[in-house]
């Protein structure tokens, strides 16, 4: 049975607020509560799809951690072959374990679970202890030179840049070294950038690259794991500090991932 019954099966929300009807007119009332039926309409339908979402991402590491534990009972296996299995429910635990946990910051997120705590920061420095994370990876860092602090919760941006970061590696299966920089745009704003030379993302993905689970199938990447939740899960945290986030790319050549933070003065104006 489904956890979330479809939108077009739900029954109309009986009316729970008390309203004198003398104050508030008929044509006022039915509209306040067409408005508040609609909104919850569309949180049970945003629910039902995430649950979609969820089950169909629990399903494929599970089959696979099946089938591998149903091989490995075989007790004609070789060494070799024990091993490659094990490999496999290795590979797909750590897989399940990242989904949880992206799951988890989204979740939080959400619901403002997740206490932000702004303050007055040094990006340079910030930039530096991201980027030692990844060594001996090559990464080369563009930091102009007049770089003001920076006001958000630094925790929340360095989950940002870590993730930026890894997925810059991860879809550079060439070894290619990655940019990263900043720089003060004329608005008070920094702009905080990833560049990578890269996979790069199809023309035809790009809408979606922000979706939830949202994960691009082209072949050049069918060996690179993933949860789809990484990006969407950077843009709620870019967002929470107030800033945008964008990226661009070709197909083949790389992306630029970036995002904007308000300098302290920008932001306490
Ligand atoms: P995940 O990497 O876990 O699949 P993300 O939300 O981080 O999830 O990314 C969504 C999709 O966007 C990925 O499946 C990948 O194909 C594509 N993508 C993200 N970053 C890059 C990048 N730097 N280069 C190429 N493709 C990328």
């Amino acid at each position: 049975m489904p956890l979330f019954p479809n939108e077009s099966s739900l029954p109309s929300l009986p009316s729970h607020r008390l309203i004198d009807p003398v104050d508030e007119p008929d044509g006022e009332l039915a509209q306040t509560l067409f408005l508040e039926n609609q909104s919850l309409r569309e949180q049970i339908a945003r629910h039902t799809q995430l649950m979609q979402l969820l089950t169909h991402q629990l399903a494929t590491p599970l089959t696979a951690l099946n089938g591998s534990v149903h091989l490995l009972a075989d007790p004609a296996l070789n060494v070799n072959q024990r091993q490659e299995f094990l490999g496999v429910i290795e590979q797909q635990i750590r897989r399940l374990k990242e989904l949880l946990r992206d799951m988890v910051a989204l979740h939080d997120l959400e619901t403002g679970k997740l206490e932000t705590q702004p303050v007055s920061f040094c990006l340079r420095r910030l930039l530096e202890e991201a980027t030692l994370g990844f060594a001996p990876y090559p990464i080369t860092s563009y930091l102009s030179s007049n770089l003001p602090d920076v006001w958000g919760d630094r925790w929340q941006v360095s989950q940002v840049l870590v993730n930026l970061l890894s997925n810059a590696i991860k879809y550079s299966p060439n070894g290619h070294p990655i940019e990263v920089g900043a720089s003060l745009e004329s608005s008070g704003w920094v702009q905080v950038w990833v560049k990578d030379y890269g996979l790069g993302i199809p023309e035809a993905d790009q809408p979606y690259l922000f979706e939830r689970f949202y994960r691009v199938k082209h072949r050049d990447r069918q060996e690179i794991g993933g949860t789809g939740l990484g990006l969407s899960l950077c843009k709620l945290l870019v967002e929470n500090q107030g800033g945008k986030m964008g990226f661009e790319s070709t197909h083949g050549k790389g992306s630029r991932f970036y995002f904007t933070l308000p300098t302290t003065e920008t932001a306490n104006r």
